[in-house]
Parts: C-alpha cells; structure tokens; sequence
C-alpha cells in the first residue's frame, strides 16, 4: 500500500518536507478483515488543524503514521461474511491506495448510475451533509432571505448556494478567490451574484453585491469576511460558523471581528456546529439530495488530481484555493 508518513508537524503553510510517502505490506488477511483498493481519496482543509498538535474535536494525527480521512474504494478480497468482493465502500482510511482492516471500518455505499463514486466524498459525503446541516439546521434558512457564502465556489461553499436556491432562498451571493470562480458561481451554481475576496474591502464588495443586507451568512473562511457579514446582517440574521480557513496556516491568533457590538443591537445568532455531531440528519439529506441530483437541480462539482504520488500536492494546493468544487484524488 502506498500511503503518506506525518513527518513533522507543520509551522504555519505545510510544505512537502512535513509528509512522507512510504510503501508497506499489507499483512495477510484476518478473519473478518476485508481488503480494500481505493478509487478516490479526500483531502480536506480540516486535515491542516490534525497536523497540529492541539486539542480540537478530534485528535491530532500521530507523527510517523500514516494519515488518514474519507476515501472510497472497492472490496478485492474479503474474510468479513457481509462484505464480499466488488463492494463499494466508504472508510476512513485514506492518503493510500490501499486499504485493510476489519470489515466494521467499512461501510457499503449503493452505486448511483450517472454519478462518480468520488460524490461520495463530495456532494453525497460529509461535504454535502455540512451544507445541508449549517445552512438548514443551524442557520435555519427560511424561503425569501437573502444568503451570503463565502468559499462559495469550494466544496461545501458550492453545495449550500445551490441548496440555498433550491430550498426558495430570495437571494444567493457568494465570494471565491479568482474571477473565474465569481463566474462558476452564477454561471453553474445559480447564485445571483458573487465578488473576488482580493477585491479590496469584503464589507464594499459584500454592499454591492447584497445591497438591502443577509439574513444567513455561512461563513467558511473567518476574518474580513466574517466582520463584513455581521456589519451587513439584517435584524434576527444567523450565520453557520462552519470553519475559518483564513487563519488555519496563521502562526498568531486572528483578530476576531472588531463590530461584535452589532450581535447585540440587531439580534443576530452566531452558532458553530460539526457536522459529525449531525449525523442523525443523513438519512434527511441523503433522502433530499439523491433527487436534486438526479434533477440537475444540484451539480456534483469536483477537481480531481490524478495519482497515489500528488496526494501532498493535492492538499497543499487545496488550501492556497487550487480546487472549485470537492477536491478529490483518484489513486485506483
Ligand atoms: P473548499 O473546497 O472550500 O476548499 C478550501 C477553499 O478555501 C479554497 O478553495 C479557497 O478558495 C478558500 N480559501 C483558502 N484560503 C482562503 C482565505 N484566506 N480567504 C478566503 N478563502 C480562502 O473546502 P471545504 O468545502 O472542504 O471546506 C470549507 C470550509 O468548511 C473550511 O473552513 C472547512 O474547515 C469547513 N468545514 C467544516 C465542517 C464542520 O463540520 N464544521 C465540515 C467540513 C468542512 P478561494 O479560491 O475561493 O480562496
């Protein structure tokens, strides 16, 4: 199995020194043990905070083990009654192209005709279950509101503005970090409008773009995005905290938004959430979202990197915006 080493633990943006591809043996099958060649692999922004060596909401990755995180893949053989050979999985053992361990650690996934099996990395994954959760659950979005998202082109970013259109929003605005992006919004995703986050003030951009203010900001980026949604949120507005990747390579704490004063004056709900706290709502969205999909109504966007050897690439350039949609790695 080829897999990647944490090396060392990275000082602010990760490098190609901190990883360490290493090619082992995979010892000979237990009973109840399935073996498992993946077809796709997830880097994900998350990861970056398990690089640390920090109390978060999962533990840090060890130093000199394989990392690990979703992956899908398909059963080659197989000593577990109920997973036999061909069967399409979901696990978590990831940045390898080959997987084994006990058959519970796998979970069989129905194949959907017409759709990748990488969407369940993506859109019929944690991403799309995220979306669905922060901007439903936590935001609780209501038909006619106007919703502000930033990384609106990646791949939560993207499945929320198309949620947000299906489930009656009044309108949709997004910010992505490159012209192309901006248009990806309104030209596949069905946002009214989006703007370059290199543009010059957040708090300018977000006016033009959402001039009579948002009701629900789902926020997957922090800072100056964050401050520019609250100083625009009108009265009884919510904003899904859903991550902060603007700081994530930061080597100081960020400055945290400098107009909290307005939460209290407008009654605004700032509310965080993990989506594996959420899973009990799966069903709900698997249920919603296989017709959204099969309608066109949703697109399963993603960027896919090629091979086993760009899984380091594959990340470090997710983080500096690389990707539009989920970003995937094929490794079978
Ligand atoms: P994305 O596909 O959105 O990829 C990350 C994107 O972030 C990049 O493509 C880049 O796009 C953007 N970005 C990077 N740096 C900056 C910056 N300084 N300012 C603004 N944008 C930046 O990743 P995901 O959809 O997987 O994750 C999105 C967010 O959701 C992350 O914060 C992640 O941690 C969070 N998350 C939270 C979960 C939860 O349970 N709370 C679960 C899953 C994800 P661009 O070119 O537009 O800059």
């Amino acid at each position: 199995s080829r897999q990647v080493l944490l090396a060392r633990r990275p000082e602010g943006w990760p490098e190609h020194d901190d990883f360490e591809p290493v090619t082992r043996d995979l010892p000979e099958l237990g009973e109840g043990e399935v073996r498992v060649a993946n077809e796709f692999v997830s880097v994900d922004p998350y990861m970056r905070g398990k690089m640390d060596d920090r109390e978060s909401y999962t533990p840090p990755y060890a130093l000199g083990e394989p990392l690990t995180g979703a992956a899908v893949g398909r059963v080659v053989a197989s000593r577990h009654p109920e997973l036999s050979e061909g069967t399409l999985v979901l696990h978590q053992q990831g940045w390898r192209d080959a997987a084994q361990g006990r058959g519970e650690e796998f979970r069989a996934v129905p194949e959907v005709p017409d759709v990748p099996t990488s969407a369940y990395l993506g859109v019929l994954g944690g991403t799309g279950l995220t979306a669905y959760v922060g901007l439903l659950d936590i935001a609780r979005m209501q038909p006619g509101e106007t919703v502000f998202v930033s990384a609106a082109a990646g791949a939560v970013g993207s499945v929320v503005g198309q949620i947000a259109r299906v489930k009656g929003a009044g309108r949709v605005v997004g910010s992505a970090g490159s012209p192309e992006k901006v248009r990806t919004l309104t030209e596949r995703y069905g946002f009214d409008a989006g703007f370059d986050h290199h543009d010059g003030p957040a708090a300018d951009r977000l006016a033009e773009v959402a001039p009579d203010g948002v009701d629900v900001y789902f926020d997957n980026v922090g800072g100056e995005q964050l401050e520019a949604a609250i100083g625009a949120l009108n009265r009884y507005g919510r904003v899904a905290c859903c991550g902060a990747i603007s700081a994530y390579n930061a080597t100081e704490p960020p400055l945290g938004p400098r107009n909290l004063g307005r939460v209290v004056t407008h009654s605004l709900t700032l509310r965080g959430f993990i989506v594996s706290d959420h899973l009990d709502r799966q069903p709900d969205f698997l249920e919603e979202m296989g017709p959204w999909l099969r309608e066109g109504r949703v697109r399963a966007e993603e960027t896919v990197v090629d091979g086993v050897e760009h899984l380091v690439d594959a990340f470090l350039v997710l983080l500096r915006g690389a990707n539009t949609g989920k970003m995937v790695v094929r490794v079978g």
